[in-house]
């Protein structure tokens, strides 16, 4: 493949099996599906690829350059509609955060008054328990919410 630009050895991978065992006698590396076999035809200067095949080559870049800048746009879109709401679910996750994140309450009454203190005991680890699955999770949602706003920027 000496000699072959990049640009090339690009383009013929659009059409060709393989590119890498390529040399000039092997003519036009694009592989034709209807016969089973390499193209052959001699390639043009500078290229691993027959006039026909290259034009066919080139078309096919077009269509993946044009897919590209497109699902790039989508995206693009996507991220400026959702951003927003991410902000907004943040927010939320946060000021969840602030409020789960403390000691759990010692407050007797919140948990039924005057239990006896094994029961008490009980609650206050379930309760403890409770929280620390449910700040996990909000953890997890912020970091996500915190990727996906940061993406981009
Ligand atoms: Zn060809």
């Amino acid at each position: 493949m000496n000699g072959i630009p990049k640009t090339e050895i690009g383009l013929a991978s659009y059409v060709a099996l393989r590119v890498d065992d390529w040399t000039p006698e092997h003519g036009c590396c694009a592989w034709i599906d209807a016969s089973d076999r390499q193209c052959g035809r001699d390639a043009l200067t500078e290229s691993m690829l027959c006039t026909r095949h290259r034009n066919l080559a080139l078309k096919r870049h077009e269509k993946h350059v044009k897919k590209t800048l497109k699902d790039q746009q989508q995206r693009i879109e996507y991220r400026a509609k959702m951003l927003p709401e991410w902000e907004a679910e943040l927010a939320q996750v946060e000021a969840d955060m602030e409020r789960y994140g403390g000691a759990p309450t010692t407050d007797r009454a919140a948990y039924g008054g005057a239990a006896h203190p094994s029961i008490q005991r009980q609650q206050l680890r379930q309760l403890s328990d409770t929280n620390v699955q449910r700040m996990a999770k909000l953890s997890r949602r912020a970091q996500d919410l915190r990727d996906k706003i940061g993406a981009g920027q």
